[in-house]
């Protein structure tokens, strides 16, 4: 198409030999007509910096300017012949559009296009362009003139994506926002936030409400205001104003403090400063409601030192207060304090008969009025059982600790209603006092509670103040605890047998079995020695089983030797043995193995054994009775006495005590007694024993009372076996 190939082209030579002088219109005016002449226009046309092009419907080029090479990146116009137009564009079908809007009439249009150079650059260029039929050839052709635009549409698609990245960060900081206000109100915390300058920047709800404060705070109030509102419902207000005032000279500190209001809420807070870019811009105050957690923990502590019954220090608590106090007085001279060990008398009893509700009931009851006989400052606990322990703070003497003992003791005479039923109480009371120099709490408490059962064993309902002849009997009783278990490994029991007579028939109706302990230093000890001391720690339960069974193998001895004689065993049955639930099961065995007559077996029990739990012992005697075993009521007269209840029991026997019989004939008060035992017995259809009968006028007054059968010194002390062989043999 172009020809001849111009070795390099300059923007000054003609474009094109057929279309050189054409480009331009119409014929100028004749003033300008310089402007016409085809060298001038040649030379306008190379020099404007638009590219000017002419192509035809087949997108040769067939003239162009220097500035139309530039912008194509062609350097001559030999390698611009080689280009076909539509190859310039980037859509060539876009330009096969435009030439089919152009070539409907000659209108100038303009379109943008992309266009792409033979390096593969691309520019964004203007097209002005227009069809215009050659006048010569008649063919279409088209005249474009081009605008390079690309850096003005760079600098554009610059300013439209930074301002689509400005809304994308704006966007990106509204989320952001609206996270951080969607957290700060979906926290259970209260969160305050407070600038540099101490105005309150931001709240959420929940802080609000935690200070009850209204929603118009945020922005009108500042720091120190809303510190003198808060500090208001505080306990300790001032604490708070002073961490406010440390935090202006310290910003950088983080703090937490536990803080407590007035209603009794608990907040546990936290403070951290608000950091950007390393400089301090304010302060986040974090409130966290730990009120129920707190009030858990400390129901916790609470239970781990009462009683849950009474709630009453218990044992862990009191012993401590009892150590601080153990402390104080050594530190002072002038510091003195006493313990007082309560037991309950008669709980058992109260416990076993109305049952444990009411016994519960009771105790509570109890607590309650221990606490009014108290002064400010003392204390009273439970350690447990029907035990309280009393601690008098600061006393001048002993008789500051007997005064109150005695208050406690008129206190608790008082019945008690409870659930409807009247229930009276009385308390044996122990007192200990910190003269002794103790060292341990527990040395007080053991010392309060020997003189408690001193208490106990001087008839109940009374105190005892502790004394060093106590504790030497408690340690005696300790040791004879020991001896009393070797001497059942050993076998060192022995039973003595005292004979019973009918003074009817003046012969021997059967022996009562005595215990005996064949000490082999001390030679033989007496039951009272030991008998005692063996029931508190139970191990009457095992004495009174060897006595059992000895006895009645020596009875079965003695019948299958004298068959002639009808003899009986009496063998005594202590309280704790009585309630011993296998107790018929074992007496049952026992007679088995001998094959004894059960009609030959009396027991001895107390009327104490059988009131302290009346159900049970109602039917252990039923059981007793059904087996044909006789039970007589020993030691008649000394317990309760209570004469209304004896016909609910199975007893064959009442035996008059001793210290009834002793004193018959001399005051003749006693005679009377003896004389309404034997009458109400005979009532009951019941036998009568008179035990200790030592004097022969004793036994004429017996005798004219009525009385039939007798024991005592004045027939024949307890016997050891072989005496009672002679004995026997003497009366065959
Ligand atoms: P107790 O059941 O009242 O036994 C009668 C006590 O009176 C016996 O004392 C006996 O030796 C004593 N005695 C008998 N006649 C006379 C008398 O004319 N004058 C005087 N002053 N005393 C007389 P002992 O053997 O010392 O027993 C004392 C207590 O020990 C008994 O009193 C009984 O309660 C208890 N005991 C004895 N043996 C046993 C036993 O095997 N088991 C149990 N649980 N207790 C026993
Ligand atoms: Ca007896
Ligand atoms: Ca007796």
């Amino acid at each position: 198409m172009v020809s001849p190939p111009q070795p390099e082209s300059s923007a000054t030579e003609p474009v094109h030999p057929q279309i050189a002088g054409r480009i331009g219109g119409a014929s100028p005016p004749a003033r300008l007509r310089s402007l016409t002449d085809a060298e001038t226009l040649k030379a306008l046309v190379g020099n404007l910096r638009e590219g000017v092009y002419v192509t035809n419907l087949q997108g040769e080029i067939l003239d162009a300017n220097t500035a139309f090479l530039d912008m194509l990146g062609v350097t001559s116009l030999a390698e611009l012949s080689r280009i076909n137009a539509f190859d310039i564009f980037v859509d060539p079908e876009q330009r096969v559009r435009e030439l089919e809007l152009l070539r409907q009439d000659g209108a100038v249009r303009e379109f943008e296009i992309e266009i792409r150079r033979p390096d593969g650059g691309r520019r964004t260029v203007l097209d002005s362009c227009t069809s215009v039929r050659d006048i010569d050839s008649e063919e279409l052709l088209f005249h474009g003139v081009l605008v390079d635009i690309t850096e003005r549409k760079l600098s554009e698609r610059a300013r439209e994506e930074s301002q689509a990245s400005l809304e994308r960060s704006t966007a990106e900081l509204q989320r952001a926002l609206s996270l951080l206000s969607t957290t700060l109100e979906s926290t259970a915390d209260g969160i305050l936030v407070i600038d540099a300058s101490g105005r309150v920047e931001t709240c959420n709800r929940k802080f609000l409400e935690m200070w009850r404060l209204p929603e118009e705070l945020v922005g009108t109030t500042d720091q120190d205001g809303l510190v003198g509102v808060m500090a208001e419902q505080l306990k300790d207000g001032d604490a708070t104003q002073r961490r406010v005032k440390e935090l202006e000279t310290n910003p950088e500190l983080e703090t937490y403090d536990e803080i407590e209001l007035k209603d009794g809420r608990v907040f546990e807070r936290y403070s951290i400063p608000q950091r950007q870019g390393g400089t301090i811009m304010g302060r986040v105050w974090s409130y966290r409601d730990v009120t129920a957690r707190k009030s858990a923990e400390m129901r916790l502590v609470h239970d781990a030192f009462h009683d849950a019954l009474t709630n009453l220090p218990n044992r862990a608590l009191f012993t401590d207060l009892l150590a601080r106090s153990i402390g104080r007085a050594k530190r002072r001279d002038d510091y003195a304090f006493a313990l007082l060990f309560l037991d309950i008398d008669r709980f058992k009893v109260v416990n076993d008969s109305l049952g444990h509700l009411i016994g519960d009931h009771l105790l509570v009851a109890i607590a309650r009025r221990l606490e009014r006989c108290l002064r400010p400052g003392d204390t009273v606990a439970r350690l447990g059982g029907d035990e309280f322990t009393v601690l008098l703070d600061d006393i001048i003497d002993v008789s500051d600790a007997t005064r109150i003992a005695d208050r406690i003791q008129r206190e608790l005479n008082l019945p008690f209603n409870l659930s409807g039923q009247e229930v009276f109480t009385s308390a044996s009371i122990g007192i200990a006092l910190s003269t002794s120099n103790y060292e341990r709490p527990d040395d007080l408490l053991r010392d309060a509670d020997i003189a408690m059962y001193r208490a106990k064993a001087l008839g109940k309902q009374r105190y005892e103040v502790f004394d060093s002849a106590m504790h030497a009997k408690a340690v005696s009783q300790l040791q004879l605890e020991t001896d009393l278990r070797r001497a059942l490994d050993r076998e060192e029991f022995r039973i003595h047998y005292q004979p019973i007579f009918s003074l009817i028939s003046g012969k021997v109706l059967g022996f009562e079995a005595l215990v005996r302990w064949q000490h082999p230093q001390r030679g033989t000890i007496l039951p009272d020695e030991f008998v005692q001391v063996a029931e508190e720690t139970g191990l009457i339960v095992l004495i009174g089983r060897v006595v059992l069974r000895e006895a009645c193998r020596q009875l079965r001895e003695w019948q299958v030797q004298f068959p002639h004689q009808t003899l009986t065993i009496s063998v005594n049955i202590s309280a704790k043995q009585f309630r011993q639930p296998d107790l018929v099961d074992h007496i049952s065995r026992v007679l088995t193995a001998w094959d004894l007559d059960p009609r030959s077996l009396r027991l001895e029990i107390t009327e104490s054994a059988i009131i302290e739990n009346a159900p049970a012992a109602i039917e252990a005697l039923a059981r007793l009775r059904a087996l044909g075993i006789l039970v007589d009521l020993d030691d008649f007269g000394t317990g309760y006495s209570s004469l209304g209840y004896l016909h609910r029991f199975d007893i064959d026997a009442l035996k008059i005590d001793r210290s009834f019989v002793s004193n018959i004939g001399e005051g003749g008060e006693n005679s009377e007694i003896v004389r309404t035992i034997v009458n109400l017995a005979r009532g009951l259809d019941m036998d009568v024993i008179a035990e200790g009968v030592e004097r022969p006028e004793q036994l004429a007054i017996l005798r004219s009372l009525g009385c039939e059968k007798v024991q005592g010194f004045l027939f024949s002390p307890p016997l050891a076996t072989e005496s009672v062989r002679a004995l026997l043999k003497a009366r065959v």
